[in-house]
């Protein structure tokens, strides 16, 4: 058994993959993950879809139990959350005092963005924990009449579970069209359509100005001075990385933890995986903070290899998503901020489609819906470099 201590702030995706990927690689000193959510890590995705439509329950998205945590040989302490770093002295505070770590790897994710009206005690929610998707989903069962405030993943997955439960549902979106930064202006139009195709009221290009009601939500009134009843009203306009407790440590915050190439936060000893790593994608020399299941995974790979030995070079990701949207399977992986943008196969408005963005020289970035074995191909010859005045025939084989 080695001496060596890796103690791993957060207890979500990140986290545990970090861990597994540590113990795969044959890490055999002691690890300890620091979760300040009173529950087992759980998996986030489902929480949005199967547990509010009620398919799956609240208690069924957990990654593992104790015991699996026992069998990896790993320290879990939920209810525990960091309060504080001192890398001078290689110790993180807690409640229960420090801990020591020769390496820690910070995974503490990031939260919704406060709702920004004067909100009523009852009836507005945001979406992130396993609480929260157990509160809507009461509500969803007693309230005919939801708002959505944001119509990026979130929210639009919200919409599209209230939807097959029959409710009346409103999407407000102060943007002109849903996910524009996501999937660019000419792809956003297909999201349009199909709120609509599916009976949601989309209202692009408003926001809301005020929550009408006293001791619970009653209405929305709408920037543009329309008023929208609603007994239920969940916001979904991003979120903010939980960085708070990392004030006065001397590592660099800015919208994340800002760390460098190979995912390292200054000291040597300190990485970040998942949503509160910022880092510069030497793919796009951008600045990035992936909010995304994939990208969580990939890093804490990255991450666990590093501590490990291995992974000399940068990081690099595949920036691959997923979202399901009233029944419908959508795919994407890539960069969708590039000039040139063709369908591949299917058409926009119908019910599949494979969409490639190219930077003028090669594919960048692929979208498919309900298409997933012409995605796999799509994104294969991406990652080859299929030039781009030759995509069509790498994708339709
Ligand atoms: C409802 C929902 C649906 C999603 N659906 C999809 C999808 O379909 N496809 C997709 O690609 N991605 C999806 N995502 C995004 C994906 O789930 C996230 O990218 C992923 O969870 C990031 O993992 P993480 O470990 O970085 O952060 P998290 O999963 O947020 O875990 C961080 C953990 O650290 C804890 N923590 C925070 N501060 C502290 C502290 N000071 N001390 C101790 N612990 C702390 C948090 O409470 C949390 O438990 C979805 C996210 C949500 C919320």
């Amino acid at each position: 058994m080695g001496t060596r201590r890796v103690v791993v702030a957060g207890g979500g995706l990140a986290a545990v993959r970090v861990t597994e990927f540590l113990r795969r690689r044959g890490f055999d000193g002691s690890v300890v993950v620091l979760g300040d959510e009173p529950h087992l890590p759980y998996d986030r995705p489902p929480l949005s879809k199967e547990v509010l439509t009620g398919k799956v329950g609240p208690q069924n998205v957990t990654f593992k139990d104790e015991l699996a945590f026992a069998e990896l040989d790993v320290e879990l302490r939920t209810g525990c959350a960091v309060l504080g770093l001192d890398p001078g002295r290689g110790v993180v505070e807690t409640a229960a005092g420090p801990v020591p770590y020769d390496d820690l790897v910070v995974c503490t994710g990031a939260r919704p963005r406060p709702v920004p009206w004067n909100a009523p005690p009852e009836g507005v929610f945001v979406l992130r924990t396993v609480d929260d998707a157990a509160a809507i989903r009461a509500e969803l069962e007693r309230c005919p009449t939801v708002v959505v405030a944001g119509a990026g993943f979130v929210g639009a997955e919200v919409a599209s579970s209230a939807r097959a439960l029959g409710l009346d549902v409103t999407v407000v979106e102060v943007q002109p069209t849903p996910l524009v930064r996501a999937v660019g202006p000419q792809v956003a139009a297909a999201f349009v359509s199909m709120h609509r195709d599916n009976g949601t009221d989309l209202r692009c290009g408003v926001g809301i100005a005020e929550i009408l009601g006293r001791g619970r939500v009653e209405a929305v009134r709408l920037t543009d001075g329309s008023v929208r009843p609603c007994d239920l009203l969940v916001a979904g306009l991003g979120v903010v990385p939980n960085v708070e407790w990392l004030a006065g440590s001397g590592l660099r915050v800015d919208d994340g933890l800002v760390c460098d190439g190979q995912l390292c936060a200054g000291p040597s000893n300190v990485h970040a995986a998942g949503d509160v790593a910022r880092w510069t994608d030497p793919r796009t020399g951008r600045s990035a903070r992936g909010q995304q299941w994939m990208v969580a995974v990939e890093q804490a790979r990255h991450v666990a290899n590093r501590l490990t030995g291995g992974a000399p070079g940068p990081f690099t990701s595949g920036r691959y998503f997923w979202t399901h949207q009233y029944g419908h399977h959508f795919q994407f992986a890539g960069d969708a901020c590039a000039p040139d943008v063709r369908v591949l196969c299917g058409a926009l408005e119908a019910g599949e489609f494979v969409v490639g963005y190219g930077d003028g020289r090669r594919l960048v970035g692929v979208l498919a819906k309900n298409r997933s074995a012409a995605f796999v191909r799509a994104k294969t010859a991406m990652d080859r470099g299929v030039a781009w005045d030759e995509v069509d025939g790498a994708v339709l084989g």
